[in-house]
């Protein structure tokens, strides 16, 4: 992946933004899509991806890093339903942990944890799991 970061013919993120990939979306206008993150590091560990591909935020335009925003800012308001904490993370560049050559925002409900910044063992998302929040985070 880490060779191909220009490429949208071979991003996980524009099958899923595209439907090519499945994915659970709970939010999509017409620039940007919200979907569960499939190893969450807390339940409802979601990402706000422009529907444009681009690695690194300078690679989208202006407007839809503006849309993105906005879509976060919906996304966000809807986490609440979980718990009234959480954390908006951008990762941009190998060094500061991306991993998928995407834009994406992560939005990470909190709970509670010792440590938020710790990175323990994640577990795929399950099935149950993922249609329940998407029952709570997808209504408007
Ligand atoms: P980053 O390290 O910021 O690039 O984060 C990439 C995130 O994408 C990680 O939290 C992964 O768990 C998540 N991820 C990778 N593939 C998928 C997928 N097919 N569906 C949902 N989330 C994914
Ligand atoms: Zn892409």
């Amino acid at each position: 992946m880490g060779d191909r970061q220009g490429d949208a013919g071979d991003c996980i993120f524009c099958d899923i933004a595209t439907r090519r990939a499945p994915s659970y979306i709970v939010y999509e206008d017409a620039s940007t899509v919200a979907f569960l993150d499939l190893f969450p590091f807390t339940r409802g560990h979601l990402l706000v991806i422009p529907k444009r591909h681009g690695a690194r935020l300078a690679d989208i335009p202006f407007e839809d890093r503006m849309a993105m925003v906005r879509a976060l800012d919906e996304v966000c308001r809807r986490v609440e339903r979980l718990t009234s904490d959480y954390n908006v993370a951008l990762n941009v560049g190998a060094r500061a942990g991306q991993v998928v050559f995407h834009v994406h925002f992560h939005v990470i409900p909190r709970y509670g944890e010792a440590n938020p910044f710790l990175v323990r063992g994640r577990v795929r998302l399950s099935d149950d799991d993922a249609r329940e929040l998407v029952r709570e985070l997808a209504r408007s």
